[in-house]
């Protein structure tokens, strides 16, 4: 409440800096009355801008610097008598570790990926959490995302504001100059959002059919796709974007490999890369890996008594999916006996690795 009052006193209005598009300049001027006070002052000299020279009112990055402290990372002047003041309520010293432990073991481990030259995949969970693992996530692309792009959020499109979503994070990407990498999930806590949304009285944020859900999906990978190709045809390095579309839907899997073709994205370009839950749906990743794309199995790793419940959960919210199991079971009997056949029983197809 109290960073949307700052803010809509400062650009004057419903909105933020970036659709009133207020420069530092415009920040001066707002504390122009208090030009002497040394805090006013000091906060100003910190304050800094994009490229398009929009402000950065709020220095988010202090939330993945080890060393800041989260409640002192969002303070400002007070416009009338120049004390600094915090926007957020002083956090408990308990709760401000565990919040500098997990931002310290998110670094070594996004900082060990980018040695080793792999990706990170930050997974989304319910909307009641996923505003923080977001803003977080994003951070972390903007400090490690400088050269390609290492980490990637994960967008739901069962979502109804994910389009949306995904354009604002693509446009702060495009200012602030990091590489954006995006997991593009259909959802998987479509019950649990609907329960709750219900039993809370808030509308459902989760689109009202199957087909929108499909709908949003197509059109947030459509978008993406759109401004690869518009950067490759400026001599821009199209990989500023990478892309996984992670779904066991094969009518999916088929539009993005089709609109890939249609305007002119090859596998070759390590732009799009596919994903699919080990043990699911083998038969859309390897023809997908043998015909050259990127494609990857989700392995869930940890203590069976966590990575079981996280697996029974995925079965449960992923009916569909088992259906999909019989399928493949069909098609690997197939295999076998084709195999058998030809005399290829230790058959393996070569890879050619290389990251998207
Ligand atoms: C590699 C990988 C990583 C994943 N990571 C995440 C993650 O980080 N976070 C996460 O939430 N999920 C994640 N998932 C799961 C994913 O969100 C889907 O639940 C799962 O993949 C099923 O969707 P689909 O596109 O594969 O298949 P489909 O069977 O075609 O789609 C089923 C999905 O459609 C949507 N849907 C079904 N009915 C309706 C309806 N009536 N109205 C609106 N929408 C509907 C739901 O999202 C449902 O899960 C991941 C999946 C994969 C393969």
């Amino acid at each position: 409440m109290r960073t949307r009052k700052y803010m809509e006193d400062m650009v004057g209005g419903q909105g933020n800096v970036l659709t009133h598009h207020k420069t530092i300049k415009d920040l001066e001027k707002y504390y122009a009355t208090l030009g002497d006070n040394k805090d006013v002052k000091e906060f100003l000299n910190n304050v800094t801008s994009d490229k398009e020279g929009i402000l950065h009112l709020f220095p988010w990055s202090g939330i993945v610097d080890e060393d800041s402290q989260l409640s002192d990372t969002f303070r400002v002047p007070d416009p009338q008598t120049g004390q600094m003041r915090r926007l957020i309520s002083q956090i408990p010293p308990k709760e401000e570790e565990m919040f500098r432990n997990m931002i310290r073991r998110l670094n070594t481990i996004v900082k060990a990926a980018a040695d080793l030259d792999v990706r990170i995949m930050v997974d989304a969970e319910q909307t009641y959490f996923q505003p923080a693992i977001s803003r977080i996530t994003l951070e972390m692309m903007r400090k490690y995302n400088k050269d390609k792009a290492i980490v990637f959020n994960t967008y739901q499109c069962y979502l109804r504001e994910t389009f949306r979503e995904v354009n604002t994070d693509l446009e702060q990407a495009k200012r602030q100059n990091f590489y954006f990498g995006a997991k593009l999930v259909r959802g998987a806590y479509m019950d649990q959002e609907r329960d709750r949304a219900k039993s809370l009285g808030y509308p459902d944020p989760v689109n009202p059919t199957f087909e929108a859900t499909t709908e949003m999906y197509h059109k947030t990978l459509s978008e993406c796709l759109r401004r690869i190709k518009l950067m490759k045809d400026c001599d821009d390095d199209a990989r500023k974007i990478g892309i996984m579309v992670a779904s066991h839907n094969e009518d999916t899997v088929r539009f993005a490999i089709q609109q890939m073709k249609e305007i002119g994205i090859s596998p070759e370009d390590k732009v799009i890369c596919f994903g699919q839950l080990l043990g699911m749906c083998d038969y859309i990743t390897f023809p997908l890996g043998q015909a050259g794309y990127s494609a990857y199995k989700y392995i869930p790793y940890g203590p069976v008594e966590e990575v079981l419940p996280y697996l029974s959960r995925r079965a449960q919210e992923n009916k569909g999916v088992l259906k999909k199991i019989k399928k493949e079971k069909r098609l690997l009997l197939s295999e076998i006996r084709r195999r058998l056949m030809r005399g290829q029983l230790f058959y393996k197809p070569k890879g050619n690795y290389v990251p998207i």
